[in-house]
């Protein structure tokens, strides 16, 4: 079996253990874990405080500090960030909420939990995978209360459109930011731009924590409202009886257990302090692949060659030819030991959501859906692993054509 991104590089692994020889020679991702982040975990063992607590408390500001954002307040997932922001919205049983279909799963898995019924809409193009405002505005019935907005491989939607959009039809709107921690348009961070910002911070994205996510907004009541449902519904922690600060406890909703640990908060602040950094790497390493792509393989398309505002680079997309075959491609890059990704099978083609309708028509979604390749890109990447990405993939495509030529079967 083929391992995962983040577990296939030596020196993550415990110096005890034994190693797994790399199974890429050029991982699709990799993350930037070192002694800070080992200390900071030893530190919290040793203080013998485990659950959600000042260590928290101080991850929260700082991922307040980077964002802008009033209101932080860290969850166990980006995918329970939605599910919060869903329920804190009002979300139920009769509700549309339109989310795009290029996006993973979770998007719209959140939508479904609080009872509502996520639409569907188009995304922009090939050079902008992003939420279409005019797609959105053609889905909108007097069913719906959101949008649910995706910052594509870190890449900022088009907030200012879709904002007045929403402004004019009353409606909320959620940014999914899991690919664009640190990202910013008009010099204001995504994830601030919306009434509520959910972040992940998953083993491969920007920054991670193992499992994790933050929720952003700048909305008191909001705040308040994600506060009681992230923990039981309850009007204290225990971290507050610990302190002295209340006895008891009062249960005004029936609230989720979505609380991050000390453990997690601890490699969060490491990693936070990192990500300026590590995301400067990052668009460096991808204007090279802007530089060297439309000059080596101009048959492939690369989108965000113009991106708003400042992106968090998380994914380098590419779109193959149509008359290219894409598992061909791939099949060309791994055997020269690159991992590639498809990013993303549009959600409205999975099993699950195609029951309930005829399915929507999203012809920029389904052509982007069927030709997206998506190459390495990590801060530990050097400029001569994306020259070999590069020309790597030149071969790919000659191969990826060629057995399209040849009658199947
Ligand atoms: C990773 C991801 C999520 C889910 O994040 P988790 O923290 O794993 O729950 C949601 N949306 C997008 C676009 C993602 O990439």
């Amino acid at each position: 079996m083929v391992r995962t991104n983040a577990s296939n590089r030596p020196h993550q692994c415990d110096k005890k253990m034994d190693k797994a020889k790399p199974v890429w020679r050029i991982p699709l991702a990799d993350i930037d874990l070192g002694p800070e982040e080992e200390a900071a975990v030893l530190d919290v063992l040793r203080r013998r405080w485990l659950s959600m607590g000042e260590v928290t408390a101080a991850f929260e500001a700082d991922f307040a500090t980077l964002t802008g954002a009033r209101h932080t307040l860290a969850v166990t997932n980006c995918t329970a960030a939605l599910h919060l922001a869903g329920l804190a919205l009002g979300w139920g049983p009769g509700d549309e909420v339109i989310v795009p279909s290029l996006t993973f799963v979770a998007t719209a898995n959140a939508v479904r939990y609080t009872g509502a019924t996520p639409v569907f809409a188009d995304v922009t193009g090939v050079d902008d995978f992003g939420l279409s405002a005019e797609d959105v505005a053609e889905r909108i019935t007097p069913h719906t209360r959101a949008i649910v907005v995706v910052h594509y491989a870190g890449y900022a939607a088009d907030m200012p459109a879709i904002m007045a959009l929403a402004e004019r039809h009353g409606l909320d709107v959620v940014e999914d930011v899991a690919h664009a921690p640190g990202a910013t348009l008009d010099g204001r961070a995504l994830g601030t731009w919306g009434r509520i910002g959910c972040f992940s911070f998953f083993a491969n994205k920007n920054m991670t924590t193992g499992e994790g996510g933050m929720l952003a907004t700048d909305d008191d009541e909001l705040a308040e409202r994600l506060r009681l449902l992230r923990s039981h519904g309850m009007t204290s922690l225990t971290w507050d009886r610990h302190q002295g600060h209340a006895w008891s406890y009062d249960v005004v909703a029936p609230g989720y257990n979505y609380r991050i640990d000390e453990i997690r908060a601890a490699i969060g602040r490491v990693q936070l302090a990192k990500l300026e950094g590590a995301n400067s790497r990052r668009r460096t390493l991808d204007a090279l692949y802007r530089e060297l792509l439309p000059a080596a393989v101009p048959a492939i398309g690369v989108p965000y060659l113009a991106a708003r505002g400042v992106p968090s680079c998380h994914l380098r997309p590419v779109l193959l030819p149509k008359e290219a075959d894409r598992v061909a491609f791939m099949a060309a890059m791994k055997a020269g030991g690159i991992q590639t990704s498809i990013h993303y099978p549009p959600v409205h083609r999975f099993s699950y959501y195609r029951q309930d309708e005829d399915g929507p028509s999203l012809p920029v979604t389904e052509a982007i859906g069927a030709r997206e390749v998506t190459l390495p890109l990590y801060p530990a990447m050097t400029l001569a692993d994306v020259e070999s990405v590069v020309s790597a993939a030149v071969d790919a495509l000659a191969i990826a054509l060629h057995s399209n030529e040849r009658p199947s079967g």
